[in-house]
């Protein structure tokens, strides 16, 4: 089985969190059973809720206490939950080696949203970003992503979490293979069934495993741009030294994205920085092989005392040059600024937004 000890427990009983259908198949093959156990046991873990085999009534007794002997469910310890004005809801987890990541819950009228971490910290160190000023510790299991959202399933009880961005601590495709058995998981029609058209990968930019992203599952994509020059982009993420603006943007031109799909662009707007007229047409230019919509977000100035916020007109002024040219902008409101969950805020206290 792939990476088998990522999943032993300390008891040395196999992690059956965060095992893809094939590989849970592996595992009851492995066991004499037939294949479909491997289903019937994920829809228990990942409808079911189920943190123990004891509930799970259509297996036989006898394999349950087969189970419960060579395997666990593990889950996350939730030691916070810091409850915003707003609705907004930010869970601070316990790892089992004491690290500890948070998600971000964002109830909206339609649908409700859950924003989750792919790493302890990131070495990514952009600016604008109290993650990237944390450093980096260690990569989440396949396990511990999807986790997240089984923990908050089972405290929201009303709450259907239909929208899922791998956006909270850490660059989701610097730790690529959890991410993408996280999302084989989480869209399997046994697993959570997350639908990949609510499902988003927010990347500061790391263009060959983007490309390799686009090939191994279907999922949306979110690219943190903030800037329209190497110049400025360099200054703000030093990940553009290593991929250049025309190489992320061949990259994401490259992106398989159905039809009607765009790539949504994140562009934090910094006074005097990178909100200019001439950076609006800039990202204009520069946007026009790409499918694309832009999210605008005025910087947050909790996050750094190097940037300032632009004023709302100035903001309204760069939204209008964007949309005169047909390219779909929308000014992005900051929630739960007063739990320290808006974007860019995690620092466990933690976090970011890619
Ligand atoms: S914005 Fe994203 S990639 Fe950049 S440092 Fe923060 S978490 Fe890492």
């Amino acid at each position: 089985m792939t990476e088998t000890t990522h999943n032993l427990g300390i008891e040395n009983r196999v992690d059956l969190l965060g095992l893809t259908l094939e590989e849970t198949q592996t595992f009851f093959h492995s066991m004499g059973q037939e294949k479909y156990r491997a289903a019937q046991v994920m829809r228990w873990i990942y409808q079911g809720l189920s943190v123990s085999f004891d509930p799970m009534t259509n297996l036989s007794k006898e394999l349950r206490e087969k189970l419960t002997a060579t395997a666990r469910i593990g889950r996350l310890t939730t030691l916070q939950v810091f409850k915003s004005e707003d609705g907004v809801k930010k869970f601070l987890f316990g790892l089992d080696d004491g690290s500890r990541i948070e998600s971000v819950y964002i109830p909206t009228q339609d649908h409700d949203t859950l924003c989750i971490s792919t790493q302890v910290g990131c070495a990514m160190g952009c600016r604008i970003c109290r993650t990237g000023k944390m450093g980096f510790t260690r990569n989440l299991t396949a396990g511990e992503i999807v986790g997240q959202l089984l923990e908050v399933r089972r405290q929201i009880l009303d709450s259907a979490v239909r929208n899922v961005v791998l956006m909270g601590m850490g660059e989701p495709l610097a730790n690529l293979s959890n991410t993408v058995r996280a999302i084989k998981i989480m869209t399997n029609p046994n697993g959570p069934q997350i639908s990949w058209r609510h499902l988003t990968v927010s990347t500061s930019g790391l263009v060959p495993q983007m490309i390799e992203l686009g090939h191994s599952v279907r999922v949306k994509l979110a690219v943190s741009l903030n800037a329209a020059s190497d110049e400025v982009r360099s200054l703000i993420m030093p990940i553009n030294h290593k991929y250049p603006l025309d190489e992320l943007i061949a990259a994401m031109t490259n992106f398989p994205l159905p039809k009607r799909d765009r790539i949504t662009i994140e562009y934090v707007l910094i006074k005097g920085l990178n909100d200019s007229d001439s950076d609006a047409r800039m990202l204009v230019k520069l946007l026009n092989p790409v499918r694309a919509k832009v999210n605008l977000i005025p910087f947050n100035e909790e996050l750094s005392t190097e940037f300032k916020t632009p004023l709302p007109a100035r903001v309204a002024a760069f939204q209008d040059i964007l949309m005169s040219k047909s390219l779909i902008a929308i000014i992005r409101k900051s929630r739960g600024r007063d739990i320290l969950a808006a974007c860019g805020l995690l620092a466990s206290e933690n976090r970011s937004d890619c």
